[in-house]
């Protein structure tokens, strides 16, 4: 997978160094020299990523990740900070200025590219989550932009047989976390299925393979998109890359350095909340675009996008004819005025189930509006759209609504309009033969159901 690199170094040499390296590799590169044009590069041209060093004249790289960061454009963009090999204090810095990760100088290639590969796929799950939130704040159905997610109070599973370290761990975290400690793979594994943000794994255990429990987590279709951290010996320069290859997030180097974990694991669980963020947005902005709050019927908006394909497919491919009812509650009003509007909505509520269940799993039921419903029914005759309505009608009137806690038992009758598609229909004058239908029912004496006379 290839991206866009964005590298900002003051010193010539190493810019020219870096470019060469990655252009070998296929990426494409963008440079600055200092910070201000860094960051008008980032705006302008959207990198997949910034390989940012530290000490620079004027504007340092702290600054520039955190203005990066505080940016709402250009926050979600990886940011890996290029320090000295001694800057600890540069690295934790770094981390709490929002930095996603660092590489020390002289920059070693394989950490480079294996870090850089690993940030570009995260990046890709963002940028997809992200443009599908923006075309459902199109729709209108998002409202607000994630703000900032806080790091704090994650569930942490931490996963080591060595049980000293794992209890230091644990009591370091749990100043900011709720960190749970696992020693077996087993019980780790159900432990992950739970509630968990963020999976911190021994890769150094004795007992069993951490980087295998970190490729199972992976493999395993409820956990794959759990962030993990593996605590690595950096000195086993091979187990290091593997754990980047399998998919882990990040890598700690053993012996643990409270704050620098502390940043790391804040900056994981972060983003894990960026992503849930816009995954339950996008779940629920596809479900509000669909659903009638009140009852949980399909919607008046989604009932037209499946009614016009199922009139143009009945009337130009010649199959049977799809059926509408539409369904009106009587003197509903009389609820409303006699018991309040929230026993109203409790007659709709109890009504919408009455409805679902008696029409066929083929039918669609339908809050129209109002106290108004409609049932689409695709390839049904006029006639088994009568006998269904009728059932309906008995359904209801035949027993009635316990209301306000059982405390009140209301009778509650509807009339039903029933149409059938013609040759040369459609859904507008389809609805409109049903509902003059309904009409014809009301003044008839309600509680019946009309068919239109085709
Ligand atoms: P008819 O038999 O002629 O249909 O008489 P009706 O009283 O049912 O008809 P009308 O259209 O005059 O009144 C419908 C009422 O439904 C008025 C409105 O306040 C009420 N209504 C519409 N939506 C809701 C809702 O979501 N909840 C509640 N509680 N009432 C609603
Ligand atoms: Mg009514
Ligand atoms: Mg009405």
């Amino acid at each position: 997978m290839s991206a866009r690199i964005l590298v900002v170094d003051d010193i010539e040499a190493n810019v020219r160094l870096l470019r060469a390296k990655l252009e070998a590799e296929y990426y494409e590169v963008l440079t600055a020299s200092d910070g201000p044009t860094a960051l008008a590069l980032a705006a302008a041209e959207k990198p997949d990523i910034v390989l940012l060093d530290v000490m620079m004249p004027g504007m340092d790289g702290f600054t520039v990740c955190r203005r990066l960061k505080d940016d709402l454009e250009t926050r979600h963009i990886p940011v890996v900070l290029l320090t000295a090999l001694d800057g600890r204090a540069d690295r934790v810095a770094g981390l709490e200025a929002g930095a996603d990760d660092f590489l020390t100088k002289p920059i070693d290639d394989v950490l480079l590219f294996a870090r850089v590969r690993s940030l570009t796929r995260l990046k890709s799950v963002i940028d997809e989550l992200r443009q599908r939130e923006a075309s459902g704040r199109r729709m209108g159905v998002i409202a607000g932009v994630a703000s900032r997610l806080g790091g704090t109070g994650g569930r942490i599973l931490i996963v080591d047989d060595h049980e000293r370290q794992a209890e230091r761990i644990a009591a370091e975290l749990s100043i900011e976390h709720r960190p749970v400690v696992e020693t077996s793979p087993e019980t780790a594994m159900l432990a992950a299925r739970g509630p968990v943000d963020l999976i911190i794994v021994n890769a150094a255990a004795k007992g069993f393979d951490g980087l295998r429990f970190a490729a199972q987590i992976r493999s395993d279709e409820a956990t794959r998109s759990l962030p993990i951290l593996a605590i690595v010996d950096f000195d086993e320069r091979s187990r290091l890359v593997k754990a980047l290859e399998i998919g882990v997030n990040d890598v700690l180097p053993r012996p643990i350095d409270p704050q620098e974990m502390a940043a790391r694991v804040k900056t994981q669980i972060r983003r894990k909340r960026y992503t849930d963020y816009l995954r339950e947005n996008l779940d629920l902005s596809l479900e509000l675009a669909v659903t009638d709050q009140l009852t949980g019927l399909h919607n008046r908006r989604y009932m037209e996008t499946q009614l016009d394909a199922l009139v143009r497919r009945a009337v130009v491919g010649g199959g049977d004819p799809v059926a509408l009812l539409v369904i009106d509650i009587d003197h509903f009003k009389k609820v409303n005025d006699g018991f309040g509007h929230a026993v109203g909505d409790e007659v709709l509520r109890e009504f919408a189930v009455r409805l679902a269940s008696n029409v066929r799993a083929i039918d669609l039921p339908v809050r129209f509006g109002g106290e108004e419903f409609v049932v689409v029914m695709p390839e049904t005759e006029l006639a088994d759209a009568h006998r269904i309505a009728e059932r309906i009608r008995l359904h209801v009137a035949g027993s009635p609504f316990r209301v306000m806690e059982g405390s009140e038992l209301l009778t509650v009758t509807i009339s039903i309009g029933v149409a059938a598609s013609l040759a040369d229909d459609t859904p507008v004058k389809l609805i409109k033969r049903a509902d003059e239908a309904m009409y014809e029912a009301k003044t008839h004496g309600r509680n019946r159901v009309i068919a239109h006379a085709a």
